[in-house]
């Protein structure tokens, strides 16, 4: 062997052992994504199975890089508002929201308050302000809140004033309570209020139901459509509307002192034990939309829930972003486009604080139209073949 051709050989044995070597380091173990409660194997890169596919947190984050990023993400969000054609910049400006409010302290921070605050009060003066001619708007409030106006009638999904707390005083009473500085103040959610016909509330749990807003509808004398039995042992909450819960029942709900009707469908659903009441609601124009709630369900209820757009046209489905059975939940409705909703719900800690990208990845493969939008964001939903021809497949 030649010297030249000894060092060829050499050469090809480091390399090679380089491989190994590379390969030995970066030995793919699978892990797998988990949606449910428990965490299950992760390496130690990530903080849950749950984020697997989200760039690691940052425990903290100085203050001007959090402002500057707020003041960016608004000014995105403003500019290139929720279309099913989304601009490329939306969803860079909602993973940065998702970094933010994935600092575990973040609902404590008093700049994720003010930006919280400032895009809720935004909207209610934008609700004020927004006269609908034609087609449906819908405007995404905090966590699982919307409201829905048509040409005549307005009316709100699991309104809350901000995320819940829980805590126990030193004699082990529970007290419940907001996150303080991370609540729409009483006199706002009276505008707000003043502004939609009737409440639909999906389940008890506090990111959805809030006794204080419900209490403010019921002295307008509006309607709140709630799960059976919902707070039925407090006198103040008499005048709920518990409409039975059934697939098939059509109930008719008179809002605006009677003079307009709502078809509302209540489908019987769970979050495990919990009752979750699936409303579907049409308007006079005709418009059907259906929320979800936390739909997580029982094992019988994707009787139903595959069935919905066999019997209803739905126009749009406001379905939690990380709701297990996602993509049969959505082929089941069948709707003409998707609004997914309960990101970033602030209540929870961060492993379970489901993001903006989780959506994403979750709606991934599902040729659906679909939106994916933030604190105080709206969408003027047209008639449905304004969605067509928008997406790849449907050219
Ligand atoms: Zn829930
Ligand atoms: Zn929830």
């Amino acid at each position: 062997m030649t010297i030249k051709k000894l060092a060829y050989v050499l050469m090809f044995l480091s390399i090679t052992s380089i491989f190994a070597v590379a390969i030995e380091h970066t030995d793919p173990q699978t892990y797998v994504v988990t949606s449910a409660e428990h965490d299950g194997p992760h390496p130690p890169f990530v903080s849950s199975s749950r984020r697997l596919l989200a760039p690691p947190e940052l425990p903290d984050a100085p203050d001007e890089w959090i402002d500057h990023s707020l003041q960016w993400v608004d000014y995105i969000l403003v500019n290139y508002p929720p279309e099913v054609q989304e601009f490329p910049e939306r969803r860079l400006a909602l993973y940065r929201l998702d970094e933010i409010l994935h600092i575990q302290s973040a609902p404590e921070k008093p700049l994720v308050q003010a930006f919280y605050k400032m895009r809720m009060e935004r909207a209610i003066q934008d609700i004020e302000r927004t006269k609908v001619t034609h087609g449906m708007r819908i405007w995404k409030l905090y966590n699982d809140g919307f409201v829905v106006r048509t040409p005549s009638v307005t009316f709100a999904y699991d309104i809350v004033p901000g995320p819940p707390t829980f805590s126990r005083g030193p004699n082990g009473a529970v007290a419940f309570g907001r996150v303080p500085g991370f609540s729409i103040s009483q006199e706002w959610l009276h505008r707000l209020v003043g502004q939609c016909d009737a409440l639909f509330i999906s389940h008890q749990h506090r990111d959805h139901a809030s006794k204080q807003v419900v209490a403010m509808f019921l002295a307008e004398h509006k309607p709140v459509i709630a799960p059976e039995g919902l707070w039925s042992g407090d006198p103040k909450f008499s005048k709920l509307t518990y409409p039975e819960r059934s697939a098939e029942l059509v109930h008719e709900i008179r809002i605006k002192s009677g003079s307009e009707v709502l078809k509302v469908v209540s489908h019987p659903g769970h979050q495990g034990k919990v009752l979750n009441n699936v409303n579907l609601v049409t308007t006079p124009e005709g418009f059907t939309v259906i929320e979800t709630g936390d739909q997580s369900g029982q094992p019988g209820d994707f009787a139903w829930l595959s069935q919905i757009g066999h019997y209803h046209h739905v126009d749009v489905l406001m379905v939690d972003g990380w709701a297990p059975g996602l993509h049969r939940i959505v082929r089941g409705v069948n709707p003409e486009i998707v609004i997914t909703g309960h990101e970033d719900e602030m209540a929870h800690v961060v492993s379970h604080r489901e993001e903006y990208g989780q959506t994403y990845e979750r709606m991934f493969g599902l040729h659906y139209p679909y939106l994916v939008m933030t604190w105080g964001e709206s969408y003027l939903y047209k008639m449905p073949t304004a969605t067509m021809g928008v997406l790849p497949d449907e050219n």
